[in-house]
């Protein structure tokens, strides 16, 4: 059955990020966490996730596992995807620390088209609420950081005439995917559901 390998994050080393790699992402980053758009939860657990590519070969920077709640991230707070397995749910990582199950849904993205250069996953119930089955979304039955999530998101991306778009997580509650060919561009998709 789909969605049942549990995810492996095999980390490679623990090289860092560079410094211009770090000024791509962080700045985005920021702006995300002042929105709300990643933060941490009633529940004490940090959300949302911020990514963009970093080579032709479907590699990717991504804020770290459980950074959701830090306000202002350093270097070591990204890892880079060095190559991923959707359907074995495994992925490889750089950095110190490990890549959450979220990154399959960013790397699903990546995969499906080659324009995509940028991805972020909030969570905002308002805009999940007012948006969901409007804007394209995964079925309920996809839960987060599945293969069944990847293989939606995959199919949305794949359909979809643009390089940009919003997709809700039908499966995970409050969960959207903004992507697009910039981080600012992501950003500016998701304020614009909010006008
Ligand atoms: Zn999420």
């Amino acid at each position: 059955m789909e969605g049942i390998i549990k995810f492996t994050a095999s980390k490679i080393n623990s090289k860092l990020i560079s410094k211009e790699e770090f000024e791509i992402i962080n700045p985005s980053r920021k702006i995300c966490f002042d929105n709300n758009y990643i933060g941490v939860g009633a529940d004490g657990i940090g959300f949302g996730n911020i990514s963009f590519r970093s080579n032709d070969n479907n590699e990717f920077i991504i804020s770290a596992s459980a950074t959701g709640g830090i306000p202002t991230l350093k270097t070591q707070d990204y890892s880079r995807i060095i190559s991923f397995d959707i359907s074995n749910n495994a992925l490889e990582c750089e950095g110190e620390k490990l890549a959450s199950s979220e990154s399959l849904s960013h790397a699903a993205i990546y995969k499906s088209n080659k324009k995509i250069n940028a991805v972020i996953h909030i969570h905002n119930s308002n805009l999940w609420e007012n948006h969901i089955n409007k804007l394209p979304t995964t079925p309920p039955n996809a839960e987060y950081g599945t293969q069944a999530m990847a293989d939606a998101i995959m199919a949305i991306v794949n359909k979809a005439d643009n390089a940009s778009g919003v997709i809700i997580m039908g499966g995970h509650q409050d969960g959207v995917l903004s992507y697009g060919d910039t981080l600012s561009s992501c950003i500016k998709s998701l304020d614009n559901l909010f006008l």
